[in-house]
């Protein structure tokens, strides 16, 4: 077998090449040592990820239970995203806000962007998720520490996902009340990287990979990474991010760490994805990390249907968007349009919760407050 370890330096996570070689050498001894496990590495990983382990699903779905059962109990912890601003100076070919896209763009003054926020916080967030395209001209660390400052109160953790940032930005936000960055290298191969990053800033693909890292050098408390499936090969996605995660955890263990599995969805300039990832692809790529690493919030997304998040309820996932637009302004004004991507749950907070609660689970909509921080 292929021996791969985790790397010294992020930069030199293998290429897909060879990590097609360390999933090609698994066999089924490797998924049965993986499933029995106590501590997976990285082989491990990728044993899980095979297509040999494809008839293990159920036995995984049993092991990835138990072991969010036994970190996070019987719990789910319950976000909306606010969306600030559809201005985007990248050309990403799959996103509806490219900057090439024809669409009605807008950005949220500081009172609207509260409006926006009030509205998820009656309906019962403690958590929102700071939504933005990449212009920072526009939206930069001025807005961005203003709506902190004007947010904190209300909620208890505020995440933000908008372009990435040096690592004083990151720590000036962190002072102004953000909590948590999430930043999806949205694929790990580098010609696909390539090849569906057509312009602007986010063509560097090393500045991304190596912001997760400025982010908890910052001293953020959590940081989120990702991968867009639809792009490449999601087996090797799966085992890229697991380096990555691995080398996070090594390098910055005090920082909250969540995995993000956006499928690729409907949007604006009708690009359609490069490789097909369904239903029981996604649950063996949730499972796979799970079971590699116990601690990792795992979140899922509005971006699928009520019944797939409904049934992966207590398999592994431990945190649920619920209720959400992905167009700015669109809790006050629904009629306006403008949304990043199509939602595939179109659920309320209140019925999220509450089939939740059917299924023996609690969602939870605060699990931190900023009186546990120890400077
Ligand atoms: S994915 Fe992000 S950076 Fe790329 S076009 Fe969309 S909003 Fe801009």
């Amino acid at each position: 077998m292929q021996y791969v370890m985790i790397p010294q330096n992020i930069f030199s996570i293998p290429d897909f090449t060879e990590l097609a070689l360390l999933i090609d050498g698994c066999s089924e001894n490797d998924i049965e040592r993986a499933l029995q496990s106590d501590k997976v590495d990285i082989h491990g990983l990728a044993a899980l990820l095979s297509p040999a382990a494809e008839s293990f699903l159920p036995r995984f779905a049993a092991r990835s239970a138990e072991i969010t059962d036994r970190r996070f109990g019987r719990t789910i912890q319950i976000y909306a995203p606010l969306y600030l601003s559809s201005f985007c100076v990248n050309r990403c070919a799959y996103c509806g806000f490219a900057a090439d896209n024809k669409i009605e763009r807008r950005i949220l003054s500081y009172d609207e962007a509260e409006a926006e926020a009030d509205i998820l916080h009656q309906r019962g967030f403690n958590h929102i998720l700071l939504v933005s395209g990449e212009a920072p001209a526009r939206l930069g660390m001025e807005y961005l520490e203003e709506i902190a400052r004007r947010l904190r109160q209300k909620f208890a953790a505020i995440s933000i996902e908008v372009q990435p940032l040096e690592e004083d930005e990151y720590a000036r936000l962190f002072a102004a009340g953000i909590t948590s960055v999430a930043v999806y290298q949205e694929t790990y191969d580098r010609k696909v990287y390539d090849q569906v990053h057509l312009s602007g800033k986010k063509c560097d693909f090393d500045y991304r990979l190596q912001t997760p890292a400025r982010v908890a050098a910052a001293g953020m408390r959590e940081v989120g990474i990702g991968a867009l499936l639809g792009l490449a090969d999601w087996r090797l996605e799966g085992v890229a991010l697991g380096l990555h995660l691995a080398w996070l955890r090594k390098h910055y263990w005090r920082t909250a760490l969540t995995v993000s599995f956006p499928r690729l969805c409907p949007a604006e300039g009708d690009f359609q994805p490069l490789v097909k990832v369904g239903e029981p692809q996604l649950s063996q790529l949730i499972f796979a990390l799970r079971i590699f690493d116990p601690d990792v919030g795992l979140l899922l997304s509005t971006r699928e249907e009520a019944r797939f998040r409904d049934g992966m309820i207590g398999l592994g996932p431990t945190r649920y968007s619920a209720g959400s637009c992905t167009a700015p302004g669109g809790y006050s004004h629904p009629e306006l349009g403008g949304e990043q991507f199509a939602v595939g749950d179109h659920r309320s907070i209140r019925e999220v919760c509450s089939d939740i609660c059917r299924k023996g689970y609690d969602p939870v909509r605060k699990d931190w407050d900023a009186t546990f921080q120890v400077n």
